[in-house]
């Protein structure tokens, strides 16, 4: 496994083939699958997902239930929800792992490195000084921090 990122030229990987076809951001009604879409919380109009290669641990994103690829196509209740949730997810990244900053945004069209185009989904990336010095040093090679199962449950515990 080796992966170089920048967490905004970096988006969200299916795990290939399971969902074929279909958007990965476009949820089920159903919310029995959430465990294993990585589906941490289901608000009002927006769900909080774990992005499948965090940048750092605990990556998560924020994306709405509505199919649209423009932040200004979004309503004013979807994008105040989008930003309450971003908010719950710093505080509950900030009680687990006490990073040292935030990079929260929105990878809008492809110029801006969005690898999912037509689903707008918003990153919440906890930071430490020197995170991306000490991926450099490893020569490229990604070391992801813990195990994604893991931070699954420790997160859904606090969301
Ligand atoms: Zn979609």
């Amino acid at each position: 496994m080796d992966f170089i990122w920048s967490p905004w030229r970096y988006d969200y990987v299916t795990s290939g083939g399971k969902r074929q076809g279909s958007c990965v951001f476009c949820l089920d009604k159903d919310p029995a699958g959430d465990p294993d879409r990585l589906v941490l919380f289901r608000g009002a109009h927006n769900f909080v997902i774990l992005n499948l290669f965090p940048y750092t641990s605990g990556h998560l994103m924020v994306a709405p239930y509505a199919h649209i690829a423009a932040l200004t196509d979004a309503t004013p209740d979807q994008t105040a929800e989008m930003m309450t949730l971003a908010q719950r997810g710093v505080r509950a990244l900030e009680h687990l792992y006490k990073p040292e900053g935030f990079n929260v945004g929105l990878n809008l069209g492809h110029a801006a490195g969005a690898g999912v185009r037509d689903h707008m989904h918003l990153h919440v990336v906890a930071r430490w000084v020197g995170d991306t010095n000490f991926m450099s040093v490893l020569a490229e090679t990604r070391v992801l921090p813990e195990e994604l199962s893991t931070t699954y449950s420790r997160l859904k515990a606090v969301f």
